[in-house]
């Protein structure tokens, strides 16, 4: 049985005692991963599409704007889809894919039974359409992750949606899955049994999708709805539960509330002798979902210990950043994945100052002698994820010091991102990071943040970081991982 990743990943294992896994690495699964791929089908009928509880989109109050109505039917063997998109109220010239890899997944495409130009992946139409039904068939060549015998795919919706060009103004989509008998569909959009309705970030930023026989549960935490899809045996439900809730609790504690008011997760097995969670990843496009890999052999206690799900739900806090600034969403979500299990009792604050210490060292002893911003752009190309993702959390570091050093403690880098994120709220596409720093300077009323992220930036040496064992600095550390057990308080409800 083999998995295979395809896409630009949030996060590798890069801390410690781990590995640092190659983009594209193929997993191979034993006999006992095989094992447990076979029981996936028990889960199914526990649970139809009804239970999710994603919100329901209200009506159009115009019946004046666009609108795209997609039929999507995936194949017996979850070797593609065919795809039926009707398109009213607005001038379509094409039907383009969400990026240029996925438009090699276009088999072909048809307008009432005559076949389409569609050279490099864009479906080209004959005249300006107003109002049309277009065909078009992909294959899913290169699925997220797939194992080879089992009864489920995970896919990006790239490999299936493509948009109508130009983009409308207004577009009112619905998306209709037609799915081989007893298989279904989870998805981060609000829908309606199989009936989903995207935002139009779908059409832009990639997100996963499972397709086939799964579980799903649905419930809350910390004021978010989340649906969960499990492939494979375990963990059960209830531990799925525990562990996400006190992961979702404790990424919100950095504010006053979690900054998405709904969560799709995808949970996939990954036999592993070492790690409880093997490697997360979130996307953002029409909501967020994150993938987690985990240990069927993993204990509750060692998923909660854990701090992938944590690392992964940090990034939510921040906007999406070009691949020149993801020094600084990897930095801040490698300082939180720390500081707010400590705060939160996963991990002693002594532990997560030693960890803190460890990876800098390890940040500095790696990379490969660029710029940051320049060994950030090249990360997956040169493997520099230590130099990057350390450098970025000494940049956390260093302004959650200063501002409670400036502020007498009143304010902190938690709460300087908590301020900001009303300016970029769900955005699902990459912004630049003079966005992100600039909000975070304006919220925390101090000055030196733009500057301190410049010089971040423009160095090709490890920063100096003296807060992460002077003793000089000693109390605003005891600070920094001091409990905030009230913040970090489950309530967690079953919907079900
Ligand atoms: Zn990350």
């Amino acid at each position: 049985m083999t998995y295979r990743y395809v896409g630009e990943t949030q996060m590798f294992r890069t801390n410690f005692n781990t590995k640092t896994l190659p983009l594209w690495r193929k997993y191979p699964i034993g006999s006992q991963g095989l094992h447990v791929m076979n029981q996936w089908r028990v889960g199914v009928l526990l649970c139809l599409l009804g239970c999710a509880h994603a919100p329901e989109r209200p009506a159009p109050t115009q019946s004046t704007r666009a609108s795209a109505h997609y039929t999507v039917t995936i194949s017996d063997n979850f070797g593609g889809a065919k795809v039926r998109v009707c398109l009213e109220g607005a001038t379509v010239r094409a039907l383009v894919p969400i990026g240029d890899s996925a438009g090699h997944e276009l088999h072909g495409a048809w307008i009432q039974g005559d076949t389409l130009d569609i050279s490099r992946g864009r479906i080209r139409l004959p005249q300006s359409l107003h109002a049309s039904c277009v065909d078009y068939e992909t294959r899913f060549g290169t699925p997220m992750l797939r194992a080879n015998d089992s009864a489920a795919i995970i896919v990006s919706q790239a490999q299936w949606l493509w948009r109508p060009d130009p983009f409308p103004r207004e577009l009112d989509t619905s998306i209709r899955f037609v799915l081989p008998a007893d298989q279904q569909v989870s998805l981060p959009w609000p829908h309606s049994d199989a009936v989903y309705f995207p935002d139009d970030s779908a059409f832009f930023a990639g997100t996963f999708g499972v397709f086939g026989s799964f579980d799903r549960q649905a419930f809350s935490a910390a004021g978010t709805s989340i649906d969960v899809a499990r492939l494979g045996a375990r963990p059960s439900d209830e531990h799925i539960r525990r562990w996400l809730s006190r992961a979702v609790q404790a990424t919100a504690s950095a504010g006053d509330r979690f900054p998405r008011k709904h969560l799709h997760f995808i949970i996939a097995p990954q036999q592993d002798q070492e790690m409880a969670v093997v490697f997360g990843m979130v996307r953002r496009g029409g909501g967020s979902s994150v993938l987690l890999l985990s240990s069927p052999d993993a204990t509750v206690e060692q998923l909660e210990a854990d701090w992938v799900a944590v690392h992964e739900l940090s990034h939510l806090w921040l906007p999406p950043l070009y691949s020149k600034d993801r020094w600084i969403s990897e930095g801040v979500a490698t300082y939180l994945q720390e500081v707010l299990r400590a705060r939160c009792g996963f991990q002693t604050s002594e532990r997560a100052w030693t960890r803190l210490q460890a990876g800098f060292e390890r940040g500095r002893r790696s990379g490969t002698g660029r710029r940051l911003a320049s060994e950030s752009r090249n990360m997956n190309r040169t493997g520099a994820y230590h130099r990057v993702y350390w450098a970025g959390a000494a940049f956390a570091l260093e302004a959650d010091v200063r501002l409670r050093k400036s502020s007498k403690g009143e304010m902190t880098l938690l709460r300087a991102i908590s301020e900001a994120q009303h300016i970029w709220g769900a955005q699902a596409v990459p912004v630049g990071a003079a966005v992100l720093l600039r909000a975070l300077q304006e919220a925390s009323g101090a000055g030196f943040i733009e500057e301190l992220g410049a010089k971040y930036a423009a160095s090709s040496d490890f920063p100096s970081i003296p807060y992460v064992d002077s003793p000089e600095y000693q109390q605003v550390r005891a600070q920094i991982t001091s409990r905030a057990e009230r913040a970090c308080g489950i309530n967690a409800e079953s919907s079900r």
